[in-house]
């Protein structure tokens, strides 16, 4: 089983083998989030899809916050250590790092600023976080080598896939559970997540699911 809170915009905490994994939480300057740092659980490891506004200053904060590693690409490690985080993980496209029992691995992400999206894999079961992308075709083969029970896709359009290609994204990876993310921040990535329900449910076999922030899933 893994367990899934969503703490808004493309930011989870992700319950695995009993360690707590938070992944790119944007809540101090996230202007549509009613949740503060402190409402985010005691991080046993912290993970940054990229370094933008929206995904990693937080990051930074929960890692000192907790004295948790961070996994980031390795182009940001000098900016997160300059930042005052005890231990970096850099790891890059394509390769897996074990932490305290977890495998991170890093897939390819299309996006600015040295992205990247991960499959966290323990006991439990696997999640698959895509960071911010947009849609590519190798999406399938991480779901063939990852087998992820779940995929968090970004669905706000604009800077990411908007719904009719995060359906897609879903279809490719063939996770049971898909829920989106990365939607109605901004005006400007305004979306309707059952619009996305009702495009992928037209191509995959899923069941999607649309967390409010804030709220748990077992799966
Ligand atoms: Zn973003």
């Amino acid at each position: 089983m893994v367990r899934l809170r969503w703490l808004g915009h493309a930011g989870f905490e992700l319950g695995i083998d009993g360690k707590c994994i938070v992944v790119d939480p944007f809540v101090s300057e996230n202007p549509s989030s009613a949740l503060k740092l402190n409402d985010i659980g005691h991080a046993d490891i912290v993970a940054a899809t990229h370094a933008h506004f929206d995904h990693w200053p937080d990051a930074l904060k929960i890692a000192k916050r907790d004295r948790a590693p961070l996994v980031c690409i390795s182009d940001h490690k000098a900016a997160a250590i300059d930042a005052g985080v005890e231990e970096v993980v850099s790891v890059n496209v394509g390769g897996t790092v074990k932490i305290k029992g977890i495998d991170i691995h890093c897939t390819a992400a299309l996006h600015t600023g040295a992205p990247c999206g991960f499959v966290f894999s323990g006991e439990g079961g696997s999640v698959y976080h895509a960071g911010d992308t947009g849609l590519f075709g190798d999406m399938a083969l991480i779901g063939e080598m990852y087998r992820p029970a779940v995929a968090l896709l970004p669905i706000g359009g604009k800077f990411t896939m908007g719904p009719y290609e995060a359906a897609k994204a879903a279809e490719l990876i063939g996770a049971k559970v898909i829920v989106p993310m990365h939607y109605n921040t901004f005006e400007s990535i305004k979306q309707s997540p059952e619009e996305f329900r009702r495009l992928t449910c037209k191509k995959a076999v899923c069941e999607v699911v649309i967390i409010k922030e804030g709220e748990a899933l077992d799966i």
